[in-house]
């Protein structure tokens, strides 16, 4: 049998914004298993230089965005020198264009954060095959996003790896924003983080290195952070909400310490259907880029034998307040959590930069929600005008804090 090259024509062109991350560097990863699938269109990042020039000298995409201008000439520098053909664009606008770009056919929303809204939702509405890993752009934005996406013909592929679970147990028909047929409840299941067997009083103390350290995932710092708070699961309650269009009641969260089933749904026939797999992102990934087909991902397998058990306990809302306050949230009102997704941003910055305790990040939370006032947005105008409302009043918050 001869080989033959690849044909560019039937390879999809993917943009990838936030490649420096981690979801980021594990997507390339995928991507370079399978070259005679996929081209690169497009790498995105903040201000990561040196890692985004390593990527584009690697994999030679068409562009590179920097959100950060100063970062942009740098990089532009640096590629030239080693006669690099990529091309550098610079800011805001230039993310959304890459996401958009009719060259391109999936997107993989990889940036943290609010920071991830338009540039995702560029893509939406563009009607691309679009992979979200960025669970605030949803959580901030939630039924409009899921209305652009029917009225543009988006595909909505979940990257959570519990969202993706999810979806992986739903019938092979199923489509992203309707409500599943014949479930009973969702379970989202969750680690717990690496304080789960921590007392109240230790955690008090936890410092920014211990609330990082996840027992079973390697993650950002910001998403590392939620996970210890357990806010990332909270976040994610909302995200399922909008993802699977579910009432009040239809979701549950489980921790499960092991991390090795993904999240399950609950049939009213009785039967609970479970993902399992190990804890690697890539996992997720590559289900969702070679959707509805399957190809490799470069995660080892799973052996049942060496896993041996599964344990299984309620979340404990005592010692992790976030999590009781965003299911709260979720069922009432977009608005809330906007102001809860902007408001979470800045106070977990502020851990992480040493400025207030792990228990601190709760308690503002909890106060910014009950001092929140503001009308529901209608637009995505009015969501980042409400998630800069909230940003403000935390920022008070942590000052009022840190005067007393
Ligand atoms: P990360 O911090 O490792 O990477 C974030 C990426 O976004 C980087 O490429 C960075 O350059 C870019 N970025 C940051 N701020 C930006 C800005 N203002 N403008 C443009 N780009 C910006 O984060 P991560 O852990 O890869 O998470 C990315 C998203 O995926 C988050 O929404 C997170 O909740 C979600 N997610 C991550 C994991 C995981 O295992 N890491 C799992 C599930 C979901
Ligand atoms: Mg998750």
């Amino acid at each position: 049998m001869t080989a033959t090259a690849p044909d560019a024509a039937t390879r999809q062109s993917v943009t990838v914004l936030g490649s420096t991350g981690s979801v980021g560097v594990s997507t390339l990863d995928v991507i370079a298993r399978h070259p005679d699938r996929f081209t690169l269109f497009a790498l995105t990042a903040n201000t990561n230089v040196r890692l985004l020039a390593a990527q584009c000298l690697a994999l030679q995409p068409v562009y590179a965005v920097m959100r950060d201008e100063r970062a942009a000439a740098a990089l532009r520098a640096e590629l030239s020198a080693a006669g690099c053909a990529t091309e550098v664009l610079a800011g805001a606008d230039a993310l959304c264009t890459v996401a958009q770009c009719p060259e391109v056919q999936v997107v993989m929303a990889a940036i943290v954060g609010g920071a991830g809204l338009l540039p995702t939702l560029a893509a939406v509405r563009a009607g691309k095959k679009v992979l979200l890993a960025n669970k605030e752009a949803l959580v901030m934005a939630g039924g409009l996003f899921m209305v652009a996406a029917r009225e543009d013909n988006a595909v909505l592929l979940p990257i959570d790896s519990e969202h993706n679970a999810i979806f992986q147990c739903l019938p092979g028909d199923y489509a992203i924003g309707t409500h599943p047929p014949g479930i009973r409840k969702i379970l989202l299941t969750g680690s717990g983080g690496p304080f789960r067997q921590w007392s109240a009083e230790a955690i008090a103390q936890a410092t920014p290195e211990q609330a990082c350290n996840h027992p079973n995932w390697s993650m950002g710092r910001k998403i590392s952070v939620d996970s210890a708070t357990l806010m990332n699961k909270g976040l994610e309650y909302i995200e399922a909400r909008w993802l699977f269009e579910l009432q009040p009641g239809d979701i549950k969260v489980v921790i499960h310490p092991q991390s090795i089933i993904h999240s399950m749904v609950e049939y009213v026939d009785g039967s609970i259907l479970a993902q399992l797999g190990r804890p690697d992102m890539r996992g997720a990934i590559a289900h969702a880029l070679a959707w509805p087909e399957r190809m490799d991902s470069g995660v080892a397998m799973l052996d049942l034998i060496t896993t041996q058990t599964l344990d299984f306990e309620e979340p404990d809302c005592v010692r992790f307040p976030a999590l009781p306050l965003a299911i709260e949230v979720a069922f009432q009102s977009m608005g809330a959590a906007t102001v809860l997704n902007g408001a979470n941003e800045v106070v977990v910055d502020a851990f992480l930069n040493r400025r207030i305790t792990f228990p601190a990040i709760s308690e503002s939370l909890m106060a910014v929600m009950e001092t929140a006032d503001y009308r529901e947005p209608h637009s995505i105008e009015a969501v980042l005008e409400l998630d800069y409302y909230a940003r403000e009043l935390a920022e008070a918050c942590i000052q009022r804090r840190a005067s007393r």
